[in-house]
């Protein structure tokens, strides 16, 4: 009881979070917001948030206090493996991500280890998305994506880099209002797009204005409209590492090369308006193991 009182009260603070300190925050949801297995044979598995709702990433934490070899254990959802990192000795984590393409109910979440097996049940909530509706006119369905783009972008997506760069919160990239949020659904011409959600959120950042590294990380992508990002823009990609990458598009000047490493708040290009953009503004992808979830947890609370 008490424990659904205080997720209660997380999701009011969620509402009024730009006016607190984010230490604060990370605290509250550190110490409250975990679900525990019961301890089977020194395999303790801990899932974070303990109620997430879709566009969460949810975090496995394993302790194996009697592991003493260094094969990692499994850990799997729907019939799929997550990768695995150690974050400690005999401690190993996996993220396992949700959109809103994603059915909302009861999970679980099976974790194999030196023939033990653990198996948490988690419940994700719906969560209602706002849609936009959008008229399309005429045969013209706007910019096509060249396969250059989609082939490297996907590429970038997949990347399972096993060091983990970034600690702590991430930064809001640009200081412009956040114009689109995270997961609206969109009717095309009155039918509604069952596979669309924005992937991301845009901030209406003036042409020209800074955008920075979110978190540290490697620069693994850099694209080009000269070099067929007819629909990204100019692009810009960071490995976060641990399969956490961010995608920033829609670029005026870009600032990195790739395989530059960045620090948190370092400047990596400016707001334009290139590729399928109606004006100037950030889109900004933030992807766990090739999914776009929301950045909004990443932002707010410490996903370490
Ligand atoms: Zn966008």
């Amino acid at each position: 009881m008490t424990i659904q009182i205080h997720t209660f009260e997380l999701q009011i603070l969620k509402f009024n979070l730009q006016h607190i300190t984010t230490a604060v925050v990370t605290s509250l949801l550190a110490s409250t917001s975990m679900v525990l297995s019961p301890v089977a044979h020194g395999l303790e598995v801990k899932i974070s948030p303990n109620s997430p709702q879709l566009g969460d990433t949810m975090s496995v934490i394993i302790d194996m206090e009697d592991h003493n070899n260094n094969t990692l254990p499994v850990v799997r959802k729907d019939g799929k493996n997550y990768p695995v990192f150690t974050l400690a000795p005999k401690k190993y984590r996996a993220l396992i991500p949700t959109t809103p393409l994603d059915q909302p109910g009861k999970k679980l979440i099976q974790v194999i280890s030196d023939r033990k097996e653990q198996q948490v049940s988690i419940s994700i909530k719906s969560r209602k998305f706002p849609t936009q509706r959008i008229t399309l006119r005429g045969n013209k369905a706007g910019l096509r994506a060249t396969a250059q783009e989609l082939n490297r972008v996907r590429e970038f997506k997949a990347l399972q880099t096993a060091k983990k760069f970034w600690h702590g919160p991430f930064l809001r990239p640009n200081r412009g209002r956040v114009s689109t949020i995270y997961g609206v659904r969109r009717y095309y011409n009155g039918k509604f797009a069952k596979g669309y959600f924005h992937r991301g959120v845009d901030y209406a950042g003036a042409s020209g204005s800074a955008i920075i590294a979110p978190a540290a990380g490697r620069v693994a992508l850099v694209g080009t409209v000269s070099q067929g990002f007819r629909v990204h823009g100019n692009t810009v990609g960071i490995d976060h590492g641990q399969g956490v990458v961010s995608i920033f598009l829609h670029l005026n000047r870009i600032n990195v090369k790739e395989g530059d490493m960045v620090k948190p708040g370092e400047l990596i290009g400016t707001v334009g308006s290139t590729g399928a953009s109606t004006g100037p503004h950030l889109h900004w992808g933030l992807y766990v193991n090739g999914k776009a979830v929301s950045p909004v947890p990443w932002r707010y609370s410490s996903i370490d």
